[in-house]
């Protein structure tokens, strides 16, 4: 019994009451809730083409996508694999195959034509484009003939409805099992209730610019955005000019980023603070974000609030987020990844013993709630070593909980550079080095060394016209850390690989060092 007195005192619930969720409905039924309220509003924009879908047309056009699915022979527990950068078909096809009990997958719409073909061909499995006619394929605009799907298939909450990898930052990507019950649950927990955490209101303009394949964009901005009965603006690729060009023709009030967006907007002197002025919210994810970026980048956005989530695909993915976005907000620290969601707990356990520690003791977070992921799939092993007996998920990320229940994370656990026994978080050096005026971007990576085990060296990016030299870059960080934290070398790039959704590929430049090219 003291036991169990002991681990109460150390699980952390948001500041926010939990609400009651149904999440025994399907995902679709849930994130239409407000239909009666918002059917004639816009829902989806389509910024590249100016088309506009109200709530009543994406209702509808996803029970024809449904239709049209299932003459393909799409089914209760089929799989269909969306292929495509932002555009409103993402949003039909996976509500439309969510109406048949299918599960929606998603990959990087890089692979070529002639990829995808090969693929398709040798499995027999149809393929509906989006862009054109092409042999062998089914045009979506032949797709949505059909008729609206009169009743959707029985769906059960444990049934798998999104298919998403992980980002691959560590290894091979892996599948995560999304079911209708965990995106409802991570959805209401965002945007539900008398005090939402995530405050989206109907008069909101959304920009949906993060990859939809990436579970971040997928959750925390279309289906939340419905949800919410916000209109959702979709942007095909980053770029600063087109950017700032939407912002100002639809009036954009929420920008979802990931850090080297906003390192991009901070950095750069074409934003002006009147580009940015209509956005009211913006929110960072899925990456670190130091408080020196965060405090430069709040110059660029005179209006609006800043503030982070923190997601992993696993999570559902939603595992904490800003309470300066809740409709009664909370004042929040500045490098915060967020408190965690209502209707979660989350515990900070030492990684070697597994023992939970209390307020600011860096350790493994630990998650559980309904939002979790049902497992990997077909890996019931991986699922195992990641969801322990109680529920609990190790997210392999180190951090902790401060005396104001904010999460601050200091870096993933395997990333952690270990200098004759020290421990240095290389996220901590990058956010410091990309405050240098002279550095564009900055990766930090562990090199072997005989002497103290591993040694933190640094791969810089240059800004245009800068001679910066290795010997100011080490000093500049000498200055500001503690001796083993210091950098040991400093290699000059061109660019820093990083994955769509922005993180930093420090296997990549790993492997780099290793084989001696820099
Ligand atoms: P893989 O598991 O395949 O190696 P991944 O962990 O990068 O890839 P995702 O599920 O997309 O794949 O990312 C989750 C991770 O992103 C988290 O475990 C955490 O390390 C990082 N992350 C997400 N949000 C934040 C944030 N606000 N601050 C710092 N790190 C974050
Ligand atoms: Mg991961």
């Amino acid at each position: 019994e003291e036991k169990a007195v002991e681990e109460k005192a150390v699980v952390f619930r948001s500041k926010l009451p939990d609400i009651e969720i149904d999440s025994s409905m399907a995902l679709h039924t849930y994130c239409f809730g407000k239909m009666g309220e918002v059917a004639e509003r816009a829902c989806l924009v389509d910024g590249l083409t100016g088309a506009s879908y109200t709530y009543a047309e994406v209702e509808s056009l996803s029970r024809r996508a449904a239709s049209g699915l299932r003459a393909m022979g799409v089914g209760k527990g089929d799989v269909v694999m969306s292929l495509l950068r932002n555009c409103p078909e993402f949003a039909f096809t996976f509500l439309g195959a969510a109406r048949l009990g299918a599960a929606t997958t998603t990959a990087n719409p890089f692979y070529t034509p002639h990829e995808v073909r090969e693929f398709a061909a040798e499995r027999g499995i149809p393929v509906v484009t989006v862009d054109g006619r092409f042999d062998g394929c089914v045009e979506f605009a032949e797709l949505i003939a059909a008729e609206e799907l009169e009743a959707d298939a029985d769906i059960h909450p444990d049934d798998v409805v999104a298919l998403p990898y992980s980002s691959g930052t560590t290894g091979l990507p892996k599948g995560v099992m999304l079911t209708h019950r965990s995106l409802i649950t991570s959805v209401a927990q965002q945007v539900d209730g008398e005090n939402p955490n995530l405050y989206f209101r109907k008069d909101d303009v959304v920009l949906c610019l993060l990859p939809l394949f990436h579970i971040y964009s997928l959750n925390s901005v279309l289906l939340a955005g419905l949800r919410a009965g916000s209109t959702i603006v979709i942007m095909r690729k980053f770029d600063l000019g087109a950017l700032v060009d939407l912002v100002r023709r639809y009036v954009i009030t929420i920008a979802p980023f990931v850090p080297p967006i906003v390192v991009e907007i901070a950095k750069s002197p074409r934003v002006t603070a009147g580009d940015l002025a209509s956005i009211r919210m913006v929110m960072s994810g899925a990456a670190p974000m130091g408080k020196e970026l965060q405090d430069a980048f709040m110059a660029k956005i005179p209006n609006a609030v800043l503030g982070q989530g923190y997601g992993m695909t696993e999570a559902g993915p939603v595992l904490a987020m800003c309470l300066a976005f809740a409709k009664e907000p909370y004042p929040v620290k500045s490098g915060s990844c967020g408190t965690v969601v209502r209707n979660a707990e989350l515990k900070i356990v030492d990684p070697d013993t597994g023992a939970a520690l209390g307020r600011n003791q860096p350790g493994e977070i630990c998650i559980r709630g309904e939002q979790i992921m049902k497992g990997y799939l077909n890996d019931p092993e991986s699922t195992k070593n990641t969801i322990d007996k109680d529920g609990w998920l190790h997210t392999g990320d180190i951090g902790y909980v401060d005396d104001d229940d904010e999460i601050f994370i200091v870096d993933r656990l395997k990333e952690i550079i270990k200098y004759k026994g020290f421990q240095v978080p290389p996220a901590e050096l990058e956010a410091l080095l990309i405050t240098h005026p002279e550095i564009k971007d900055a990766a930090v990576v562990s090199m072997n060394d005989d002497l103290a085990g591993e040694i933190p060296v640094a791969f810089i990016v240059r800004t245009e016209g800068s001679q910066v030299t290795e010997d100011e870059i080490k000093q500049f960080v000498a200055k500001e850390v503690v001796f083993y934290k210091k950098i040991h070398k400093v290699f000059f790039t061109e660019s820093i690989p990083k994955n769509p959704s922005g993180k930093i590929l420090r296997k990549d430049l790993r492997a780099r060092l290793a084989a001696g090219v820099h």
